[in-house]
């Protein structure tokens, strides 16, 4: 099963050299199955499942994602699912998925880094890459190929604005395996968990707890924390510096947070690593993305 969401891997341009100056989310998940040849033989359903720019995405989407990739897991003739995604909140969604689903089939996330009418179009074989490792025997868990790797869906993180191949894995892991013509060559398991369900997943983006994220940063300002306290925040992620700091200012109005009961949780700013020693706080070694999706399904479970 083929989702589309839209991303640049559905991008196109009026120029094929322009690699930048294109609109995402504009090609039908339909064509891009259709424009990779070697995918012809294979039984593939093709649904577009929503058209967007990822730095778009929205909870609304997610939650109809989740049901509709649940739905699909469900059918015994589905033996994967593969997602075209922009990149941009790739590691969001792939995250959010896995925690949800935790699923035994393979939910495969792919993208490009180039829109579909770019010469050197990446999409292509990324999608063809995609489809390799869904029907490849023994995988399973929510991952995401791009550029010849295959990420765990709990780990990936964008880590660079342009290059082919944009993502790594954090804290300090690499990939969880390689697709080199089309075979698997693996390193690490594939993720598992359990599945917190999809019914923890409001469908309306109303119901969802506002939980927003916060950087650490020379010369930082206690006022937009004031003004997000007055206006109902329901719980946030601060990017810290280095192992887990925050700059001075942003003590009190952290702690006038945490005073209202408002959750607060650290993550690093850093590229790589987490905090360590700190065991107690419940999102050390994640992104700051990914703690903000963890903090709101905490909040979510907690209704
Ligand atoms: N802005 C695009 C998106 O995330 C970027 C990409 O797909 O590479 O949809």
């Amino acid at each position: 099963m083929i989702l589309g969401t839209g991303g640049t891997i559905a991008g196109a341009s009026a120029r094929a050299t322009d690699n930048v100056g294109y609109r995402a989310g504009t090609v039908s998940v339909e064509s891009l199955v259709s424009a990779v040849p070697a995918l012809a033989s294979k039984r593939l359903e093709a649904e577009q499942l929503a058209q967007l720019d990822s730095k778009d995405m929205d909870h609304a989407t997610w939650a109809r994602l989740a049901r509709r990739v649940r739905e699909h897991l469900d059918r015994p003739d589905v033996r994967g699912v593969v997602i075209t995604h922009g990149t941009d909140t790739l590691e969001e969604t792939a995250y959010l998925l896995q925690r949800v689903l935790a699923p035994t089939k393979p939910v495969v996330l792919t993208a490009a880094m180039r829109p579909a009418t770019a010469m050197q179009a990446d999409g292509p074989q990324n999608l063809l890459d995609a489809v390799a490792v869904a029907e490849a025997e023994g995988v399973q868990g929510v991952v995401a190929v791009v550029a010849g790797q295959v990420w765990s869906g709990l780990e990936l993180r964008k880590s660079h604005s342009y290059r082919l191949d944009a993502f790594e894995a954090g804290p300090d892991a690499g990939p969880l395996a390689v697709v080199e013509e089309g075979v698997l060559r693996r390193f690490r398991d594939w993720p598992r968990g359990e599945a917190l369900d999809v019914s923890v997943l409001p469908p309306d983006a109303a119901d969802w707890p506002w939980v927003e994220v916060l950087a650490s940063h020379a010369g930082a300002d206690a006022r937009a924390l004031d003004a997000w306290r007055s206006a109902g925040l329901k719980g946030l992620v601060l990017a810290c510096t280095g192992n887990g700091t925050m700059n001075q200012a942003l003590e009190a109005p952290v702690r006038a947070l945490k005073d209202a009961g408002v959750p607060v949780w650290r993550t690093t700013r850093c590229a790589q690593g987490a905090i360590v020693g700190a065991d107690d706080e419940p999102a050390s070694a994640l992104s700051p993305w990914a703690a903000r999706i963890e903090l709101t399904l905490a909040l979510l479970r907690k209704r």
